[in-house]
C-alpha cells in the first residue's frame, strides 16, 4: 500500500531531512536575499533529478510527474526566507549569520518540502498526475513573495488544481496537526497616522491647536469601527501600538504620529473599512482644528482554506496520522501570505506541530528561543508526500 510505502521512505530519509533543515537553519537568510537557500534547494533537486525554474529572482518551481495517466496537478509550497532576529538558542545548528534567524520555522518547510519531493520521485511509477514544487521567497516581507510567484505565472502551465502549504505551530504537540476548513487568517494593514495641529506653550491651548487630544478622541472613536460598523460575525481588529507626541509638561507638539494595524476576514468588508477609518480620523481632526494624514500599507489578504479540499484533506490526514493525531484549528489573526494562493485557487494551509513541553520546546515563533522537535519531519514530509498523491486521485 501507498501509506507503507510513504511511511518507511520518511524514516529512511529522517536523517537527511535533519541534516538539511540544520544546514538551512545555520544559514539563514533575510526575504528577497534567500541566495544560498535557494542555490541548496535547486542543487538538491538536481541530485534528485528533478528540473526547476526560478521566478521571482530566488524562488524555485518544480515540476514532478507520476508515470500513471492523469491530468490532475497539484501545487506544494513551502518558504525559505528567515527574520531579522539573534538567534538565542545554544544549539548545534545555531545561525551562523548573526543578527538573522529562522525563528518562522522557513527551514522546516523547505527541508520539508525536499524531503517530500523525494519521496514523489522515488514513487513516480506509483501515482497520476503532476505535482507542483514552490519554494519562494520572502514570505515575511511586503509585497510577499506568494504574489511575485504568481504575477510571474506560478499557478499556470501547468494550473494547480489545488494548493497545499504547511507551517509550523508551536502551540500543537510534534506528531499532531492542525486543519481549519473556511477563513482561517487575517488580511494585515499597516496603518500610519500624522495628526497635525498647533504646537505652544502648555498653559495657553486657546492659541494653539492640541494634536494630543485630537488624537486621543481619534484613537478612541476609531474602536467603532470594530465594535459598531463590523460585522459581529466577522472578526476584525484594529490597534495602534506606537503614539508618539513629542511635547513635554508644558510644551504642545505640533504633530502626533500613531502607527497601527488593521486585520479582517473579509475583503469587500477590508475596503470599506479603509475608506470608514480614513474619513472618521479626517473628520474628527477637522472638527477640532486640526487635519489628519491617514495612510494606510496594504498587506496580505485573508487566508481561505477551501472548504470541500480542506475536510478531504484533513480525511487523509487522519488516515495518514492516525485520529487522535488531527487537530481542529481556531481562526488566527495574524497574516501570511500562502493566502495570496487562497484568493486564485482552492488551497488548504495547515498545520504542523512542533512543540515537545518535556525538551522545554514551546517558544512562540518570530522569537529568539523558537526551536522545534525534530521528531515532527518524519511526518511532515510523509503526510505532504501522501495529501498530494490523493489529491491527485490516487
Ligand atoms: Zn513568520
Ligand atoms: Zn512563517
Amino acid at each position: 500500500m501507498i501509506k507503507q510505502k510513504i511511511q518507511e521512505l520518511s524514516k529512511s530519509l529522517f536523517n537527511e531531512v535533519i541534516a538539511n533543515r540544520r544546514h538551512i537553519h545555520s544559514h539563514p537568510e533575510l526575504s528577497f536575499h534567500e541566495v544560498e537557500t535557494s542555490a541548496f534547494v535547486a542543487k538538491k533537486l538536481d541530485e534528485l533529478g528533478i528540473g526547476w525554474e526560478r521566478m521571482a529572482d530566488n524562488g524555485l518551481v518544480a515540476l514532478i510527474k507520476g508515470e500513471k495517466p492523469s491530468d490532475r496537478v497539484i501545487a506544494l509550497r513551502a518558504d525559505m526566507d528567515a527574520l531579522p532576529i539573534y538567534e538565542a538558542n545554544d544549539v548545534p545548528y545555531k545561525s551562523q549569520n548573526e543578527g538573522v534567524m529562522h525563528a518562522c520555522g522557513h527551514d522546516v518547510h523547505t527541508s520539508s518540502l525536499l524531503g517530500t519531493a523525494k519521496i514523489l520521485t522515488e514513487l513516480k511509477s506509483e501515482f497520476g498526475g503532476t505535482v507542483k514544487l514552490i519554494f519562494q521567497p520572502a514570505e515575511e516581507r511586503l509585497p510577499g513573495g506568494a504574489s511575485l510567484m504568481i504575477k510571474e505565472g506560478v499557478l499556470e502551465n501547468p494550473k494547480p488544481d489545488a494548493v497545499l502549504g504547511q507551517h509550523v505551530m508551536p502551540l500543537i504537540d510534534a506528531g499532531k496537526f492542525g486543519f481549519r476548513a473556511g477563513k482561517y487568517m487575517a488580511s494585515t494593514d499597516e496603518l500610519y497616522v500624522t495628526v497635525k495641529g498647533k504646537g505652544g506653550h502648555g498653559a495657553q491651548p486657546q492659541q494653539n491647536v492640541d494634536p494630543v487630544i485630537i488624537t486621543a478622541h481619534i484613537l478612541v472613536a476609531l474602536q467603532q469601527i470594530v465594535s459598531r460598523f463590523a460585522d459581529p460575525k466577522n472578526p476584525t481588529v484594529l490597534s495602534f501600538g506606537k503614539v508618539i507626541a513629542e511635547g513635554a509638561t508644558n510644551v504642545i507638539p505640533n504633530e502626533v504620529k500613531l502607527e497601527g494595524t488593521f486585520r479582517a476576514l473579509n475583503e469587500k468588508w477590508r475596503a470599506e473599512a479603509h475608506i470608514k477609518m480614513k474619513k472618521m480620523a479626517e473628520g474628527i481632526a477637522d472638527a477640532m482644528g486640526g487635519s489628519c494624514e491617514f495612510n494606510i500599507m496594504k498587506g496580505y489578504p485573508f487566508l481561505i482554506n477551501e472548504p470541500k479540499l480542506t475536510n478531504e484533506t484533513r480525511a487523509h490526514a487522519e488516515d495518514y496520522l492516525g485520529k487522535e493525531n488531527v487537530v481542529d484549528l481556531d481562526i488566527w489573526m495574524a497574516a501570511e501570505d500562502f493566502a495570496y494562493y487562497s484568493q486564485v485557487s482552492d488551497a488548504c494551509f495547515y498545520r504542523m506541530g512542533t512543540r515537545n513541553e518535556s525538551r522545554g520546546i514551546t517558544s512562540a515563533v518570530h522569537t529568539p528561543t523558537f526551536d522545534i522537535e525534530e521528531t515532527a519531519l518524519e511526518q511532515s514530509v510523509g503526510l505532504m508526500a501522501y495529501l498530494a498523491i490523493k489529491q491527485l486521485g490516487n
